[in-house]
């Protein structure tokens, strides 16, 4: 089945906010008695019409488990499952839609590498390279594999802006990196990293890279034959799809030498009690019955996105990025962490003086219907190099308004005048 796609319009023509917000239902809900400002879309993104619709039609006209069933409902399950996989090969740009393996989220794609390719290819001595401004789930499956068998963690350091230091990089690779595994973008900070040149750098060493692409998805367009990104990993929901759904691209070389990362139903050639063979990829990698719903809602997540054109949400973005980064800048004793020059619509700071505490300021904002993230972000090793316990941190998908990014502005300017 070829993916269905609607012509992307042209990336001159601006997205019109009222019909796109119309989409997401949520948006026009009131929260403490205040329109909602939606501005945590790094932790996920709201989802809209398509998708709610693409679920509920599966629920209410389609549902029954897949494979192996030869009524009809069974096959016309398999095929929305098997369509979805084939959408997120399009979208990743894959060779092939088996090298796309379904997932619970980001977390389990890293964490099924890790024990799976980690365990099996890992040894005493060897090194993984991550960097400072990892998200835990890319940490600690790295230091669960190391304890397992040996191998030692090495970390890419930052500057003050949030930067990967490039030449400290490459002074790291060596004949005993076997992987390098960074994000494509920080949840934290919004950096946006260069992952092409990482991966090449990693592979002129020797090494596989792997990328954590869970906050890069929603804002550009991903190619992972151009990166030449070993593994890529991802999750729905925050790409305006469901959650409990999550992607692991992986060369198919790689991914056919690697074990099973579960074993059960769904991945077997054949079980006896003396020996089982598995079956091939991706099945192999996807034990039990999988999330159908999940992958239904993500191809409607998929072609939603396409339909919207990524070079002009990339643009509309940027340009709420630059206002909030503007606004935020002109309240005294505001602090903005992360000011590298390539960054996702993700803005985080601290109030110093007067010192204002993150979750203070969380509490507050959502009193006025602001959402925004307080808190470590699941990086307190980046929190610890930034000499911080937490940020607040305003992060901006599609649909958000130049008039939000006032509010939020307009409200903290009040919070920290009532506070002096
Ligand atoms: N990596 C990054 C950079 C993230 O921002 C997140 C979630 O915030 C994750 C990984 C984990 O994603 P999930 O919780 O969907 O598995």
């Amino acid at each position: 089945m070829t993916p269905r796609l609607s012509p992307t319009p042209a990336p001159s023509v601006p997205l019109d906010l009222t019909a796109l917000r119309a989409q997401f239902p949520i948006l026009a809900t009131r929260v403490h008695d205040q329109p909602l400002a939606y501005l945590d879309n790094a932790a996920s993104t709201q989802q809209p019409l398509q998708v709610i619709q693409a679920v509920s039609d599966y629920h209410q006209q389609y549902h029954a488990n897949i494979h192996r069933g030869v009524y009809q409902l069974s096959r016309n399950a398999t095929r929305m499952h098997d369509y979805a996989r084939e959408m997120v090969a399009h979208f990743l740009h894959a060779a092939e839609p088996v090298e796309c393996l379904f997932t619970r989220g980001t977390t389990e794609s890293i964490n099924l590498v890790a024990s799976s390719w980690g365990r099996a290819k890992l040894t005493c001595g060897d090194e993984i390279i991550l960097s400072n401004l990892e998200h835990h789930s890319n940490i600690v499956p790295w230091q669960m594999v190391c304890e397992a068998t040996g191998a030692r963690i090495r970390v890419i350091p930052i500057d003050d802006s949030g930067e990967l230091d490039m030449d400290a990089y490459r002074r790291l690779l060596s004949s005993r990196t076997r992987l390098v595994a960074v994000n494509h973008v920080s949840n934290a900070l919004g950096t946006i990293n260069p992952v092409k040149a990482i991966i090449e750098e990693a592979h002129a060493a020797g090494a596989l890279a792997l990328i954590d692409g869970a906050q890069w998805v929603s804002h550009g367009a991903t190619d992972v034959q151009a990166l030449d990104a070993d593994f890529y990993a991802f999750s729905g929901h925050k790409l305006y799809g469901p959650t409990g759904m999550g992607v692991l691209y992986g060369k198919r070389a790689l991914l056919e030498a690697m074990p099973p990362y579960q074993g059960g139903g769904d991945m077997i050639e054949q079980v006896t009690f003396e020996k089982t063979t598995y079956a091939q990829i991706p099945n192999k990698f996807e034990a039990g019955t999988p999330h159908i719903a999940g992958a239904v809602g993500l191809a409607a997540a998929i072609e939603w996105l396409e339909g919207v054109g990524f070079e002009r949400i990339h643009a509309h973005e940027q340009r709420l990025l630059r206002q909030v980064t503007e606004r935020l800048s002109a309240i005294p004793g505001l602090e903005i962490k992360g000011t590298a020059p390539q960054k996702a619509a993700v803005v985080s700071w601290v109030m110093v003086d007067p010192p204002i505490g993150t979750l203070d300021i969380g509490m507050q904002l959502d009193l006025r219907g602001i959402c925004i993230r307080t808190g470590h972000h699941c990086c307190q090793p980046l929190m610890d190099r930034l000499g911080i316990a937490s940020t607040a941190r305003a992060s901006f998908g599609a649909y958000n308004t130049e008039a939000e990014v006032e509010r939020l502005a307009d409200a903290l300017a009040e919070i920290v005048s009532v506070a002096r």
